[in-house]
């Protein structure tokens, strides 16, 4: 309400009024989402580059009642706001283990994790027990995370990366390139993995800059020895450029979109009958 001239108010709702309203609204139905079974688990292959499936990432999708499916980027960051993200990413895990000790081995299974989850919580013990609980050997569950973890309470998620590291699990640095520190990153964890950020791929052939930032990342993590992975490969001249450079692994639509697992089972060879 606005006070416009003596005694008057006048009632408006700004754009951002709205959002906010709308951000409430989604917050509010999102609590309900993990108990209504509105939330699904897709899976995305990763590929080497001749093709070998070697494993898929689980991306989470939200089937909302009224709205129809609401992306990951509109609902996760209102799930870290208000700590829901403890839940749901632990609900994830389990998911996606449970899916992936099913599969033939050593086919692997990616999760994200987010920052959230290394502050609160018990992330560890959480995931030692999905894993004895799901029977999943720990060397087939790889957990990425962006920079954001070793932003907060550095010390804090340094130690718990070792002790999951401990387990046998593998962590993989995801979106690299994208974030102020990713270098500085490198230098205090031995990450298993790079995943070069889709941004970067998706203009490989429309900038020259971005060629030439893939090659520097490639080289930077092969004299690290780290294999990198390119997120968002849409086209065979991308993953053409990408094996010409040494790239180890690729994930995209020309692999594959995410999708239910059912998509999938007869590509890694498992018995579509469910
Ligand atoms: P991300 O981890 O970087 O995941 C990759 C995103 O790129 C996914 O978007 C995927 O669908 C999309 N993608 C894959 N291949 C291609 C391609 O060839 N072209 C294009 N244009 N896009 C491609 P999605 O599924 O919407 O997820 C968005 C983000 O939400 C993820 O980015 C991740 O940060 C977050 N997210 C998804 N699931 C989870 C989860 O279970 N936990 C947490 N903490 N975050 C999640
Ligand atoms: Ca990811
Ligand atoms: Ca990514
Ligand atoms: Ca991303």
């Amino acid at each position: 309400a606005k006070r416009e001239g003596r005694g008057r108010v006048r009632f408006f709702e700004t754009e951002m009024d709205q959002e906010l309203r709308d951000r409430r609204l989604l917050q509010h139905d999102l609590r309900q989402a993990l108990e209504q079974n509105q939330l699904v688990v897709y899976f995305q292959p990763q590929a080497r580059m001749d093709g070998e499936v070697i494993g898929f990432e689980a991306l989470l999708r939200w089937n909302h009642p009224t709205r129809g499916f609401v992306q990951p980027d509109q609902f996760i960051p209102l799930a870290e706001e208000n700590g829901l993200i403890i839940q749901i990413g632990e609900w994830v895990l389990r998911e996606a283990c449970r899916e992936a000790a099913s599969w033939p081995r050593p086919l692997q299974v990616a999760v994200n994790l987010s920052p959230v989850q290394f502050q609160a919580g018990d992330l560890e013990r959480s995931i030692h027990q999905i894993l004895l609980e799901t029977g999943l050997a720990p060397t087939r569950l790889e957990v990425e995370i962006t920079e954001g973890v070793l932003i907060g309470d550095f010390t804090r998620a340094l130690n718990l990366l070792r002790r999951l590291k401990a387990l046998g699990i593998r962590i993989a640095m995801d979106d690299f390139g994208t974030g102020y520190s990713s270098l500085s990153y490198l230098q205090s964890f031995p990450f298993d993995k790079i995943k070069i950020d889709r941004s970067f791929i998706a203009n490989l052939e429309a900038t020259p800059q971005s060629a030439e930032i893939v090659r520097a990342v490639l080289s930077l993590a092969h004299a690290l020895n780290i294999p990198v992975l390119a997120e968002g490969v849409e086209t065979e001249a991308q993953r053409a450029f990408l094996e010409r450079e040494a790239c180890e692994e690729v994930q995209g639509y020309l692999v594959g979109r995410p999708d239910l697992i059912e998509r999938y089972l007869d590509l890694i060879g498992v018995a579509v009958e469910r």
